[in-house]
């Protein structure tokens, strides 16, 4: 069961059954409070009639004493007196009058007119069977003497009745109360308590499924729910910014990932010393650079270098000495070269050269000048003020599709041994003609 419909259940039915004790208590004591009045009322009526029943009772004339009875009987207002039967009793309570003229002469032999006849003032008591409640009620008949008593017999169905009408009616009003006071409880519970609670819970499910922005009302409401309101919407603020900064932050974390990566990968595939690409970035540039010449059939030459006699310089000048001449070397391809060509150190003092898009003559040419270029630099050298060095090229052209990447480096390389062979300081090509394919020129 709801929040509502408890409390409206177990307040209406609080209310309910304190009025109906409360109805039960009042009621009780109305009815015995008119009970009273009915039998003093009832005892009244019994001495004005006992006044003029003395002298005929005391002198034996019972026709008079019939008469005083039935002039009482007759007289106006006698049916509102609810007296059920009344009779003129001697002192050994027999019946000398009677209302019903057929109990004439009978001796009265119940405990009551016992009782009655001997006692000197009136007596009353309620006699109740299950069928309904009546008051015998006796009055002594007395004129200076004792002669007699009146007993009544009086009805309390009126009494009954009427305390039986007034508790439905007000059985009907607590109902009514009860009822009013459920309906009036609906409706503040519904705006007070349960419109604020359904509109924070919802707030809250948005939050939870991930709405940073659910928010909840927080004027219009008791202060207690405006309490509530100001504490989920700084939650869900705080919530909110914490998100938006970790975002920023993941964001911020992730750039410089990306750019250690980068830079991760650069230094992978860069020779430290020369700035050039390193002989694992030039395997997989010539995989796509014969995988691309396989595709458009598009010429493609490779140039591998080697310095001569560098064993020799290294000993005479140094390591370092060396180093600078590798660098040089090295500035000396990335400026000679095209953008699209691709220098490497391919390991010691050699060095590979990629030249996409170029045919054998062209790709002569280039090592032609890079080993005259070559010959032009100087360093400095141990002992002496400069010095110089030279380089041999072998020069490749990729025969066609039958021809393998390792095959064309192969071939570079032989050349190179050539060149070696032939004296240094020079260019020979590689003279494995391509039994098919493309041969073209840039
Ligand atoms: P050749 O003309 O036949 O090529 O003779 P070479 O002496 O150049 O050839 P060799 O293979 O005998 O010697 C290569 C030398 O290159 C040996 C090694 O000391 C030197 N070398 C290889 N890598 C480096 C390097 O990174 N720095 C320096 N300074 N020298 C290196
Ligand atoms: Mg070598
Ligand atoms: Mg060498």
């Amino acid at each position: 069961m709801g929040l509502r419909a408890q409390i409206i259940v177990h307040v209406v039915a609080t209310v309910f059954l304190t009025l109906l004790a409360g109805g039960f208590v009042r009621s009780q004591r109305a009815a015995a409070d008119l009970q009273e009045v009915a039998v003093d009322h009832g005892l009244e009526v019994l001495r004005a009639l006992a006044a003029p029943c003395s002298v005929p009772l005391a002198t034996g004339q019972t026709e008079e004493l019939d008469r005083v009875l039935a002039s009482f009987t007759a007289a106006s207002g006698w049916g509102r007196l609810d007296m059920l039967e009344i009779s003129v009793v001697d002192l050994e309570g027999r019946v000398v009058a009677h209302t019903d003229p057929r109990r004439f002469g009978r001796l009265q032999e119940d405990d009551f007119t016992q009782q009655a006849t001997r006692a000197d003032h009136p007596i009353s008591r309620t006699l109740e069977t299950s069928a309904d409640r009546r008051v015998r009620m006796g009055m002594p008949i007395v004129s200076s003497l004792r002669w007699g008593t009146v007993t009544a017999t009086l009805s309390l169905q009126r009494v009954d009745d009427f305390v039986s009408d007034a508790r439905r009616a007000a059985l009907l009003d607590i109902a009514l109360d009860a009822s009013l006071i459920g309906a009036m409880l609906y409706v503040l519970l519904s705006v007070l308590v349960l419109r604020p609670m359904r509109d924070l819970g919802r707030a809250v499910q948005r939050l939870a499924d991930g709405d940073l922005q659910a928010r909840v009302e927080e004027r219009r409401r008791s202060p207690e729910f405006a309490l509530l309101a100001r504490v989920f919407n700084h939650l869900a603020q705080r919530v909110d910014d914490s998100t938006r900064r970790l975002e920023t932050q993941v964001q911020e974390r992730t750039q410089a990932l990306e750019a250690a990566n980068a830079e991760l990968g650069r230094l992978a595939a860069t020779d430290g010393l020369t700035g050039l690409a390193n002989h694992r970035s030039l395997h997989g540039q010539l995989d796509v650079e014969v995988a691309r010449a396989r595709r458009d059939g598009g010429p493609l030459a490779m140039v591998m270098i080697d310095v001569d006699h560098f064993k020799a310089f290294n000993d005479a000048h140094g390591h370092p000495a060396g180093d600078a001449v590798l660098a040089g070397i090295g500035a000396l391809l990335r400026s000679r070269l095209r953008s699209t060509d691709l220098a490497a150190r391919y390991g010691g003092e050699e060095f590979a050269v990629l030249l996409p898009h170029t045919g054998l003559e062209a790709a002569q040419g280039v090592a032609e000048q890079l080993v005259a270029a070559a010959r032009g630099l100087r360093f400095p050298g141990s002992g002496v003020a400069e010095v110089g060095v030279t380089i041999s090229a072998g020069v490749a052209h990729w025969a066609g599709h039958h021809e393998s990447a390792a095959e064309l480096l192969a071939r570079a390389d032989n050349a190179l041994y050539a060149a070696k062979a032939g004296g240094r300081d020079r260019v020979v090509a590689s003279v494995d003609a391509a039994p098919a394919g493309p041969e073209g020129g840039a």
